[in-house]
């Protein structure tokens, strides 16, 4: 039996997700994902009632994630990586086939791919190269009509600059009581002063994901969350599955969020600055290299000199990166993570020797 004619037709259409996962390769240096360069090791509760289903939304980890990020406990959702934040939030405000999100490329891709698997309209507005990415924000004011959720990545993947404050508060006043504007905070723990979420008190249209995934080391862990003003996570509540996470995640996530796993992020934390300020100056001696792109993440992103072939030759080598070239605006262009210190001394030295034969 034939099945694909049982398809949506947008599903059919779909350009699926690009994950460094699937996209895969062959080596020793990864460092195509944002993923943290080294794991802690958790230590496994002796399970004796996985009988049982797990709390929604575990207390302990509710509670300990309000206090790091200096909010109450009912403004937090937590949810299988923020990926299930940005969907849940499509499904909770956007009619299918009506209501529109705007994104500004070049940037995080799940937020595409993410609507038009729910059959939501995109009104892409691609944000200002020459500007350092800042948002278009005439260009953005043009296309409000139906629009019910914005996502603005700050910092951006996989460009690494911080989006305009002062653009930002323009923006929530322009939207006003029309639309929710969601800032993706992925990458903020390397740079907290930077966020947003002090203006969730003045803002009741504002929302801010997170992720254990980037800052924490916790990719493998999938767990994300929400936070906004009380009234939205209600809602997001009534259309999150009723166990999102599973109890071994819960009991890692626990364990992350103590005083103990806080200090350990931390740490992790200046140790990655480093490396990325120590790299970011030696791609600067680089001949392959056109620009670098300043970065307050734990990515680099760097436009090269086709001639080159950096990417096949590193990829070649085992060396694997992640290549921006289909992006909108990002020809030539491959985004580094930051790995350990003898990662990026080792990635560093590669480019600084290769040539164009
Ligand atoms: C990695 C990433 C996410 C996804 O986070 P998960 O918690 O792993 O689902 C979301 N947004 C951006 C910008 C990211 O880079």
């Amino acid at each position: 039996m034939k099945i694909n004619h049982l398809a949506r037709i947008n599903i059919l259409k779909l350009n699926p997700y690009q994950s460094a996962r699937k996209l895969g390769g062959k080596g020793n240096i990864w460092l195509n994902a944002n993923e943290a360069p080294t794991s802690f090791t958790y230590i496994n509760k002796n399970y004796n009632n996985l009988n049982r289903y797990p709390d929604c939304q575990p207390k302990t980890i509710i509670r300990n994630y309000a206090s790091y990020a200096g909010v109450q406990p009912d403004q937090i959702l937590v949810s299988r990586g923020a990926d299930e934040g940005i969907e849940l939030l499509m499904r909770a405000f956007c009619e299918p086939n009506k209501d529109a999100i705007i994104f500004c490329p070049p940037t995080y891709g799940m937020y595409n791919i993410c609507a038009e698997t729910l059959g939501i309209k995109r009104h892409i507005i691609p944000s200002i190269a020459n500007t350092n990415w800042q948002l278009d924000l005439p260009a953005i004011n043009l296309k409000l009509k139906n629009v019910k959720l914005i996502y603005i990545c700050n910092p951006n993947n996989p460009t690494g600059n911080i989006i305009n404050q002062y653009d930002i508060k323009k923006l929530l006043h322009l939207i006003n009581n029309r639309a929710l504007l969601i800032i993706d905070e992925a990458y903020i723990d390397f740079c907290l002063h930077a966020s947003l979420v002090s203006w969730l008190s003045k803002f009741s249209n504002l929302v801010i994901l997170r992720t254990l995934s980037k800052a924490f080391a916790l990719a493998g862990l999938r767990c994300g969350f929400t936070i906004a003003n009380a009234e939205i996570i209600k809602l997001l509540l009534k259309v999150i599955t009723p166990y999102p996470l599973p109890s071994l995640v819960i009991d890692i996530a626990e364990q992350a969020l103590t005083k103990k796993g806080l200090s350990q992020t931390n740490k992790r934390i200046n140790t990655i600055n480093k490396n990325r300020n120590y790299l970011a100056q030696e791609l600067t001696k680089c001949p392959c290299i056109k620009q670098v792109f300043p970065s307050v993440s734990n990515y680099i992103l760097i436009k090269v000199y086709p001639q080159y072939e950096v990417f096949k030759k590193l990829w070649n080598m085992g060396i694997i990166l992640r290549d921006q070239s289909k992006q909108l605006g990002l020809s030539n262009c491959i985004r580094i993570t930051i790995g350990t210190y003898q990662e990026c001394k080792y990635v560093a030295n590669i480019l600084q020797q290769l040539n164009t034969t």
